[in-house]
């Protein structure tokens, strides 16, 4: 029986192997959920991209989930996947989570209930369904939810992706723009 991280592999499929290649690429550079470089892959080639300013003796690393997640999310998921606590400073200080949650409770609920549509219609490629429902919620929430709010970032990026494959490129601009200083 073989073991990864405790974990028994079991018959391999090829997104396992896929997933594996993915680990084992990562775990050669440490996680940050403050980053400071990525990894991009080019047809069979592994690049890694700086994503800001490097000193000479900073160490690379790169994040092994979304960082557009809460602490107390990230550590959910770093712990369930990878076994380990992450211990960066922007755990410690949990500095942008106030900014990640902004806005009224109620109202990032129901645009997070939404997120799994959005996910759904774009497993299927409906580009056009995806455009209108992240238009609507972005119009009903605009005056009610900051674009700092992870769930309504969500709506933004699925909205520009959107519209770049219906090549609707003044609407995904005007959404990109958007998610610009949050991203920040
Ligand atoms: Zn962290």
């Amino acid at each position: 029986m073989r073991y990864l991280r405790g974990v028994e592999l079991t018959p391999i499929t090829l997104p396992l192997l896929l997933r594996l290649r993915f680990s084992f690429s990562m775990s050669l550079l440490n996680h940050s959920c403050d980053p400071n470089s990525t990894i991009v892959f080019e047809g069979k080639q592994l690049q890694l991209h700086a994503v800001r300013q490097i000193q000479v003796d900073e160490e690379l690393t790169v994040s092994y989930i979304d960082v557009m997640a809460t602490s107390q999310e990230r550590q959910r998921q770093l712990e369930k996947q990878y076994c380990f606590v992450c211990d960066c400073k922007r755990c410690e200080m949990a500095d942008k989570d106030s900014n990640l949650l902004a806005g009224e409770e109620h109202a990032w609920k129901e645009v997070e209930e939404s997120i799994p549509k959005v996910e759904e219609f774009q497993s299927a490629g409906k580009w056009e369904e995806i455009a209108d429902l992240c238009q609507d919620i972005l119009e009903k929430y605009r005056d009610v939810l900051p674009d700092t709010n992870l769930h309504l970032l969500k709506m933004l990026d699925a909205a520009m992706d959107a519209c770049v494959h219906l090549a609707r490129w003044e609407d995904a601009l005007g959404y990109g723009v958007r998610t610009l200083q949050p991203y920040q």
